[in-house]
């Protein structure tokens, strides 16, 4: 036998027990990219239509950045993209500048930026990490993945800390985070 033909086969058996429709549902109808479950709570916050063109049904979030869907009906029926949201989606632009990474505390590229070149560094790990413990977030209604927002924030610090080191190589300038760092130096030094 065939193994092709076996997997013909349990395909055909699962569609026949209606088994074959669930797995298919999971995928994002524009980007053909598996979506992440998501409260319809965090879709009722984000939505800026109104609520009752929401249905019955599961809700997923595309984060592909290239795809223009932020929400998708697991029935295939419907999708919102970011005109329908009160919210830009981080994932659709990781490297805008005013666009949040952090949607409770309302942190982006651009603060992020601005405190590692004033300072030298960036604490907003940190910073989110301690109004997480504090209880302070709301990310299943603020933030359009519906779930805490540290490890975007820490990719966001790695992708600027690289670009930073890259000013600093011989022949870049780098001259603000030199400036940055020097500073910091004497406000150390009593
Ligand atoms: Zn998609």
């Amino acid at each position: 036998m065939i193994a092709g033909c076996c997997a013909i086969d349990a395909k055909e058996a699962d569609a026949r027990a209606g088994l074959g429709a669930p797995a298919a549902s999971a995928v994002c109808p524009s980007c053909g990219r598996r979506g992440k479950p998501v409260e319809t709570l965090t879709v009722k916050a984000l939505l800026a239509v109104p609520l009752t063109d929401l249905r019955d049904v599961e809700y997923r979030f595309c984060g592909t950045a290239e795809c223009p869907t932020v929400y998708f009906a697991t029935d295939g029926e419907q999708e919102f993209g970011e005109a329908a949201l009160r919210e830009r989606v981080h994932q659709k632009h990781m490297e805008v500048d005013d666009v949040p990474v952090c949607y409770c505390f309302r942190h982006t590229p651009g603060t992020i930026r601005d405190e590692m070149r004033s300072t030298g560094r960036s604490t907003v790990v940190q910073r989110v990490t301690a109004g997480v413990q504090a209880a302070q977030c709301a990310c299943e209604i603020r933030n359009p993945q519906g779930a805490c927002c540290l490890g975007n924030v820490r990719t966001v610090v790695k992708r600027l800390e690289a670009q930073d080191a890259q000013a600093i190589l011989p022949g870049g300038l780098g001259q603000e985070r030199l400036e940055a760092l020097s500073r910091r130096k004497q406000t150390q030094t009593p």
